[in-house]
């Protein structure tokens, strides 16, 4: 075993799927995200998911493809981003189905010649402002245009750009959707595609939908948001928002949805070396921090090199159960936690994982919880296991 590694439970993940699979029996299909290397945990859990009855998978690039076919070629799988049309016949060896964003990228991909029979999605800007088409009669035309070439609409989907919490945008982007796609039969489209997994789990499913993506929920997060508490504040809060959802026809938002998903990763390492640090030493760069009393610190082969920030704000991590607080500052390789004397070099370290939870990391580090999971997942060995 290396020095500091990931480990990745695919039992974990099959059970997710499962889960998520049948909560939500009133989607046809649903794509799993697996880009970002799988949100860092990497093309080894593929199959895991596809077990566990997601059959539709979406990267966004060409590599991230390349790599996730190494795994598994059975599954549909859609590049969310555009495939350079000089690549179009490696995109076609990989069997991609291919996301359409404007006018110009569908007549460049008509124009390549390539027969091979692609299927399509359409991307509509909802209001991201990000990829996608903004017009509804070029929509139409693109519709018409795929229907007499080699290649099949087989969806079309946007994203959204905020979370749909109490929040008038997410209807407004379903309705921009609603408005744009309204010269096309969907009823004729067989995937119909809108938003991530916290609209998933905030929002009844809209009639016009019929698969779902979801990203975070599979690799262990039930991103529901919470019901209001039962202090003061929280009940006015609850009060005044109720008062807005009616006035304005906010949607309403579903909230502590009962999803069992546990998360898959963890990240762990060995102890380098024991000290004890008599009070008033030093430790670390910039002699930053110094011993209130006599202490006994580990010394751990982990830093900024590992994915897991420079930043500290009151890490902790966890040794035979017990939480040890980071000491000094965090080093490209290396830090330093305080430990209790009973510590053996033989102990292992968890620093995600276990009684670290990956809120409680991202408040320590100030990142996204998807970046942890990236930086974490991309910069240390991975083990699989079942
Ligand atoms: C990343 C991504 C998702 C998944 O989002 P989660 O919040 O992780 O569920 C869904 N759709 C698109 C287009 C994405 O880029």
């Amino acid at each position: 075993m290396t020095d500091t590694y990931v480990e990745i439970d695919l039992k974990i993940m099959e059970q997710n799927a499962k889960n998520i699979v049948a909560k939500y029996p009133e989607y046809d299909t649903f794509i799993g995200i697996v880009k970002g290397d799988a949100y860092g945990h990497g093309y080894g859990i593929v199959n895991a998911l596809y077990k566990g009855g997601i059959r539709y998978f979406a990267v966004s690039s060409m590599e991230e493809a390349a790599a996730f076919r190494k795994e598994n070629t059975e599954a549909s799988l859609l590049c969310l981003e555009p495939v350079a049309i000089d690549r179009i016949d490696e995109a076609a060896e990989l069997d991609l189905t291919l996301a359409i964003p404007d006018t110009a990228y569908l007549n460049a991909l008509l124009d390549s010649g390539c027969d091979h029979p692609f299927k399509l999605h359409i991307q509509i800007d909802s209001g991201f402002n990000r990829l996608g088409f903004k017009d509804k009669q070029e929509i139409k035309n693109a519709a018409d245009l795929i229907e007499q070439s080699p290649y099949t609409l087989e969806g079309v989907y946007q994203h959204y750009a905020t979370a749909g919490i109490f929040d008038p945008y997410y209807d407004a982007q379903q309705a921009k959707f609603r408005e744009l796609t309204s010269l096309l039969d969907l009823s004729k489209i067989p995937l119909v595609h809108l938003g991530s997994g916290i609209a998933l789990m905030a929002h009844h499913k809209p009639d016009i939908a019929t698969a779902t993506r979801m990203g975070l929920m599979m690799y262990g997060y039930n991103i529901s948001p919470d019901s209001y508490g039962s202090g003061l504040k929280d009940r006015l809060r609850a009060a005044r928002d109720s008062y807005y959802q009616k006035k304005y026809h906010i949607s309403k938002v579903i909230r502590d949805v009962e999803l069992e998903l546990k998360p898959a990763m963890t990240l762990k390492c060995r102890i380098l070396q024991l000290k004890d640090v008599k009070k008033g030493e030093h430790i670390g760069y910039g002699a930053s921090y110094t011993a209130e009393e006599d202490i006994r610190i580990a010394v751990l082969p982990v830093g900024y090199n590992n994915g897991i920030g420079h930043h500290d704000h009151g890490r902790v991590v966890e040794i035979n159960g017990r939480l040890c607080p980071v000491v000094g500052e965090i080093g490209m390789n290396m830090l330093c936690v305080k430990v209790d004397r009973d510590t053996t070099l033989d102990d292992t370290v968890t620093l995600l994982g276990g009684k670290i939870t990956l809120g409680m990391f991202s408040r320590f580090s100030g990142m996204g919880l998807a970046e942890i999971m990236l930086g974490v997942g991309k910069n240390n060995p991975r083990y699989y296991y079942e």
